[in-house]
């Protein structure tokens, strides 16, 4: 089999080494237009900070693609013709296939305000992103913007600010983050922003992006009528799913490429996942076009034991839902499911320490006390712990009783059992929760 993998992401790189692991004789073959090496998506801000050198990022030495009889092209695919199986390059050269992997990741959506196109005016999702931002932002830099409040919004306010730059942000929402967390994770995001000199100016949109005259950034203009000086802008208002090539070969597309549980497109033998692919079909609570690279991971495994075996083609199944970021220095984990807002027939319980920076939210059902989400601040868990209790519906009485035995590292991190569960007691005497002692001293 000849397996031509578009994208070196996470996706085509997970894909690429299940199948060799699966089918020592394959022939593989990578094609990546960014970088001629994979490299890891979300360390891009380290090397921007200073704290990690480009190479330092590449999870694999360079000398490990040919050992595993890896081929690397660095090239951009342009033309798919899914019919006598082939894909052109940009170099003249023609791939032939017999089963073709889409992981072409996504692009930071650039929105179509007039000045978009300005010098200093940039997303931020690739390596030439990184290149572009560490050029225009060395010298004369003062004041920066940033459009949006996402995760990688907080990053670039984040790795700005470590230059001495002032930061204001452009959030739509009312609060941090207001269609993702809860009042009370925000506002200690907030904190840590406010620590940072962040400026956040909630409820405001960008309207205009205003030129100097030699064409650089000089200001914007807010949809609340304000003109911000800045020499930079960052647009963080989320990704799209690259399309251009799925496109060119005629292949279903939507938001991204359509494909089926198997991670399957509407042509033969040519197959998605990751970033860019878009589930037809998706249970309650999950999503379609999936953009995290836990998730790409999962999809590059799932659809490489497909690769090997069509006869028994492997369905993609999410699993529970988790996430992790850090906000500055608060570290943030989501299991599960955690409304912003409170849903019927569920409670939500949520305990935060009166002077420290930490918190831990437990949603569970009303009726059987299932749980169904957590959501944690300044505190590490056990994903494996989290996933099972999430998965079996553990009653939060039995979670409590346990939670040691989630504590991500009890030498190590602060132990916040007791009190947490005296809290919980308090809050719902009904329920009241005896905590099952473990090894070690509880600190509070
Ligand atoms: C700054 C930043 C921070 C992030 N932090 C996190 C995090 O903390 N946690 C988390 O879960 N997720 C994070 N993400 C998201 C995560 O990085 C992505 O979900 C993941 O990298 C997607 O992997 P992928 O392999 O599907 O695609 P990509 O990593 O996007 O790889 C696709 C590759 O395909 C190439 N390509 C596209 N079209 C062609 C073509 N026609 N020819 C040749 N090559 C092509 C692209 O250039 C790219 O190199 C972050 C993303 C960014 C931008």
């Amino acid at each position: 089999m000849h397996l031509v993998i578009i994208g070196n992401g996470i996706t085509g790189v997970t894909a690429a080494l299940t199948v060799r692991r699966l089918q020592p004789g394959a022939r593989i073959t990578l094609v990546s237009a960014e970088s001629a090496h994979h490299f890891s998506r979300p360390a891009l801000m380290y090397v921007y900070l200073g704290d990690m050198r480009y190479q330092d990022i590449k999870p694999y030495e360079d000398w490990f693609w040919a050992e595993n009889r890896l081929e690397l092209v660095h090239a951009t695919a342009t033309g798919l013709d899914a019919a006598v199986q082939t894909v052109q390059l940009d170099s003249g050269a023609v791939l032939s296939y017999d089963k073709l992997l889409l992981a072409t990741g996504s692009r930071g959506r650039r929105g179509t305000w007039p000045g978009s196109e300005l010098t200093g005016v940039q997303t931020f999702v690739t390596l030439p992103d990184l290149e572009l931002m560490t050029r225009d932002t060395r010298q004369g830099v003062r004041e920066a913007v940033v459009v949006g409040g996402g995760l990688i919004g907080v990053e670039l306010a984040e790795m700005l600010a470590a230059k001495g730059i002032r930061v204001t942000i452009l959030i739509r929402d009312t609060r941090y983050w207001g269609s993702v967390l809860p009042p009370e994770e925000a506002a200690l995001v907030q904190r840590q922003l406010d620590a940072h000199h962040i400026v956040c100016r909630y409820g405001a949109e960008l309207q205009e992006i205003v030129a100097d005259e030699t064409g650089r950034v000089r200001a914007v203009r807010t949809t609340t009528g304000q003109e911000l000086p800045c020499q930079w802008l960052g647009l963080a208002i989320g990704v799209e799913p690259n399309l251009d090539l799925a496109r060119a070969g005629g292949l279903e597309t939507d938001k991204g490429i359509l494909v089926d549980a198997h991670l399957q497109t509407s042509a033969p033998n040519v197959y998605a996942a990751g970033d860019c692919a878009q589930l037809r079909e998706f249970a309650r609570g999950e999503v379609a076009v999936e953009q995290l690279w836990y998730t790409g991971r999962q999809q590059g495994e799932t659809v490489g034991h497909t690769l090997c075996n069509a006869a028994a083609p492997r369905p993609y199944r999410r699993g529970q839902w988790f996430n992790s970021a850090k906000f500055f220095d608060l570290e943030y984990q989501t299991y599960g499911r955690v409304p912003a807002e409170p849903v019927p027939h569920e409670h939500s319980f949520c305990w935060q320490h009166p002077t420290r920076e930490a918190l831990l939210r437990i949603n569970f059902r009303a009726d059987t006390l299932a749980v169904t989400g957590l959501n944690v601040l300044g505190l590490r868990q056990r994903h494996d712990t989290w996933a099972a209790w999430l998965r079996a519906g553990t009653p939060v009485t039995e979670v409590l009783a346990n939670l040691g035995a989630a504590n991500f590292d009890p030498e190590f991190f602060r132990q916040y059992e007791k009190v947490i569960v005296a809290s919980f007691n308090q809050r719902f005497p009904q329920h009241a929760v005896q905590l099952r002692r473990r090894k070690g001293l509880f600190r509070v």
